[in-house]
């Protein structure tokens, strides 16, 4: 196949269009770099296989090849940046997301939506299930990227409705692993970046918000099943590992072998007392359920880190 995958050059996008040149597809990877670097994708084989086009997907999105599957990742990710970038956020996942859906429909494409947990806000029901509706704050801080998944979500499955796009939607929970930038903000990057350079780790709030981290190993075949599936309708992805934030702040110790103290600060506006994947649909329906196990996937992201310092 011929794909368009937006968002290509971020963490999760670039590790995906890895696995899909490997399984012998050409991808077309579109990117505006607003929190992706060239550095992610700079070791794909610039044949003819792997195209980069510099483009912001809230804007018209042309492609003259013909193209079979329409992957659409583009979006900042981390509460900071989209905290930073609330309109440019709001704009990707609803214009951006228009965009993508219309050339999947011009070129008779499927179409794929990377969602998120985000969906389900600050979630009144543990773990969440795909039939669970959620718990936003619209306009709280969180709401320009909440909403803008929800209204992605929704474009998406009235596409499909409407004018019969073959869409699938993953509603991904926290992911971690190799190319995370390392200032991102988000709990990974920071405590990694904290123990490893020595300085206390930072929990936001007491640390019992819980969590639920996947390896992106284990997320990218979630993907693929998904991708090459036939459900049109959300189906999350993630490990269903949970923990506190004060626990994960004592396995990164535990992994990096290194002591270091603990500080609080506040907890930010709105952020989840819970999180955790009810995964019984992808495992029914994709056979797929995480395998890296938590302590695993640490150590090799903080070996990455190590020897790819920022
Ligand atoms: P990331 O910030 O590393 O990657 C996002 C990429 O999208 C970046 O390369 C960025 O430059 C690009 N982008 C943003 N706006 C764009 C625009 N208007 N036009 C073109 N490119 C644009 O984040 P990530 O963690 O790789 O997340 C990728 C996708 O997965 C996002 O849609 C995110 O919402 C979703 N997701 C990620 C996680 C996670 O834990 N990593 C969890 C849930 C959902
Ligand atoms: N967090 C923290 N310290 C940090 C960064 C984040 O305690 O240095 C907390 C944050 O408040 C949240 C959890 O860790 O409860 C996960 O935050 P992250 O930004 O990774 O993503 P979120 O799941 O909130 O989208």
């Amino acid at each position: 196949m011929r794909i368009l995958l937006t968002g290509g050059a971020g963490f999760l996008g670039s590790h995906l269009a890895e696995r899909l040149l490997g399984d012998g597809h050409k991808v077309i990877c579109m990117d505006n770099l607003i929190t992706g670097k060239k550095e992610n994708i700079s070791h794909l084989p610039a044949s003819g296989d792997f195209e980069f086009v510099k483009h912001d997907v809230s804007k018209f999105i042309m492609v003259d090849e013909k193209i079979d599957y329409v992957v659409h990742f583009a979006s900042p990710a981390s509460p900071e940046d989209y905290l930073k970038h609330p309109i440019k956020t709001l704009k990707v996942g609803s214009l951006g997301t228009h965009n993508a859906l219309g050339v999947a429909k011009e070129h008779n494409a499927k179409f794929f939506l990377a969602s998120t947990s985000e969906v389900y806000g600050d979630p009144l029901v543990n773990p969440q299930p795909e039939t669970y509706w959620g718990n936003v704050n619209p306009v709280g801080p969180r709401g320009c990227y909440d909403e803008a998944k929800r209204f992605a979500e929704a474009i998406t499955l009235a596409y499909h409705r409407a004018q019969g796009i073959d869409t699938r939607i993953a509603r991904i929970f926290n992911t971690y692993g190799e190319r995370m930038r390392h200032h991102d903000g988000r709990v990974v990057p920071n405590f990694i970046d904290q123990i490893l350079k020595g300085e206390p780790l930072t929990v936001y709030g007491d640390g019992s918000q819980t969590r639920s981290f996947c390896y992106v190993s284990d997320l990218i075949e979630g993907v693929i099943r998904l991708m090459n599936s036939k459900i049109n309708e959300p189906v999350n992805i993630g490990n269903p590992r949970e923990l506190s934030v004060l626990e994960f702040a004592e396995k990164i110790k535990e992994v990096s072998g290194v002591d270091a103290e603990i500080i609080f600060k506040p907890l930010p506006v709105n952020d989840p007392r819970v999180r955790r994947p009810d995964i019984a649909k992808a495992k029914k329906e994709l056979g797929w359920e995480p395998r890296v196990e938590l302590e695993e996937g640490l150590k090799k992201t903080i070996d990455w880190v190590k020897n790819n310092p920022e």
